[in-house]
């Protein structure tokens, strides 16, 4: 008999992934339902409350569709409603994300034009603003922006985003990708003028994959009559004379049992808690790595210290260590899931996810197995970043 622990790990999957996120137990039952005629006015109460409740995540009195898809169903949603073939339309890029959201416009027979930016950085706001001065013509009829790129740990300001639009007199339509800030980091639609709202179930809202919506604004509702790309399963207008006012073909009653228990976790944590415990978690993370980096170690992927992520955070691995090496230690040998690294960073940056249903000891887990991951692979790295992480969060648990 060895001390060597080689065999399939045991006890719960410790997942960290930034999405799918971990189903809290409640939700999982909730979901265990039988199947229920979605016309019927038991259900149909039930539907209203739970759209009440994405309204106020949201932060929103306006409009919203729903669709049985992913995040990308919303996407197309927020693209083929507003805009018209050639069209042109401004990708805000900040990664992996507003990349794809971009090459989605391309190929629906949008005009795309794109403001780059150096990943680790984030988006000049200056930039944007002599950007938006510089279209007089009024040319760029909507902006795509990603309030949280999920591949790069990186936030984006949206009240900085609208102030520039103001500060230039533009009236381009303000389209935003929540699906991994929803839930996690303040989000005010209203409040920051946005015209569409792109969200999924996934992730902050801690359901299965399957359901996505949009929050549309009243100017966004308007546009919608006059766009003209093809477009019939995410018609507005075709879902608007429905009574349930979304889901064109039968509705996902199961996710709503789901969504009702998720809007009574959220508010029962109450919102502003929620986004607390988040930016609390993310915060313990960011120490640890600041502290493995001392000795040449890995380092945070985002160097702009206003732009880090509360949702998720890319970790960059020191050149010549692969970070796929330690994302399989982990799983392996102590079944922590963690994300890896999008497209372009494969390899160099794997990814803590620590939005949803999470707390101190899931984080603390997650870092001490990817503590124990770069011992174990010879990556240089200043070991004590869980000390670093655990005095923060016992300095502020109150
Ligand atoms: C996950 C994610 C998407 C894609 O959503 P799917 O549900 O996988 O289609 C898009 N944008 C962001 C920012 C994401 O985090």
């Amino acid at each position: 008999m060895s001390a060597t622990a080689t065999s399939k790990p045991r006890g719960r999957l410790f997942f960290a992934n930034p999405g799918p996120t971990n189903i809290p137990d409640s939700i999982l039952h909730a979901i265990g339902h039988h199947a229920v005629d979605f016309h019927d006015p038991e259900f149909m109460k039930m539907y209203d409350e739970c759209w009440e409740g994405v309204l106020r995540v949201m932060k929103t009195t306006q409009h919203m569709f729903m669709y049985t898809g992913s995040g990308h169903a919303a996407w197309e949603a927020s693209l083929v409603n507003v805009l018209s073939p050639g069209d042109t339309m401004l990708i805000l890029e900040t990664g992996n994300f507003s990349e794809s959201w971009g090459r989605m416009a391309l190929d629906l027979g949008l005009n795309v034009r794109t403001l780059g930016c150096d990943w680790r950085m984030g988006i000049d706001m200056a930039a944007l603003k002599a950007l938006l001065e510089a279209d007089t013509a009024h040319e760029i009829k909507a902006i795509g922006a990603v309030h949280n790129e999920t591949s790069t740990g990186m936030f984006l300001p949206l009240d900085e985003v609208r102030a520039a639009l103001d500060a230039a007199k533009h009236p381009a339509l303000l389209l935003v990708d929540t699906i991994s800030s929803l839930g996690c980091i303040d989000l005010r639609m209203d409040e920051w003028g946005i015209d569409v709202v792109v969200g999924g179930s996934q992730k902050g809202l801690m359901l299965p994959t399957g359901m996505a919506f949009t929050g549309v604004s009243d100017k966004a509702m308007e546009a919608s009559r006059n766009s003209k790309l093809a477009k019939h399963y995410f018609s507005w207008q075709v879902m608007s004379a429905r009574k349930q006012r979304s889901f064109i073909g039968t509705v996902p009653t199961n996710q709503f049992y789901g969504l009702r228990e998720s809007i009574r976790l959220i508010e029962e944590e109450g919102l502003e808690n929620v986004f607390a415990r988040h930016a609390r978690l993310a915060e313990a993370v960011r120490r640890c790595v600041r502290h493995w980096s001392g000795n040449n170690g890995p380092q945070l992927f985002c160097a702009n210290p206003s732009r880090e992520s509360n949702s998720v955070t890319a970790v960059l691995m020191p050149e010549g260590h692969d970070a796929e090496a330690i994302r399989s230690t982990t799983k392996n040998r102590f079944n922590v899931s963690l994300g890896a690294g999008l497209a372009k960073l494969n390899g160099k940056v794997f990814r803590i996810g620590h939005l949803g249903d999470l707390n101190e000891p899931m984080i603390l887990g997650t870092l001490a197995s990817i503590e124990m991951a770069l011992k174990m692979n010879n990556v240089p790295h200043a070991p004590g970043g869980v000390d670093a992480a655990m005095e923060y969060l016992a300095a502020v648990a109150g």
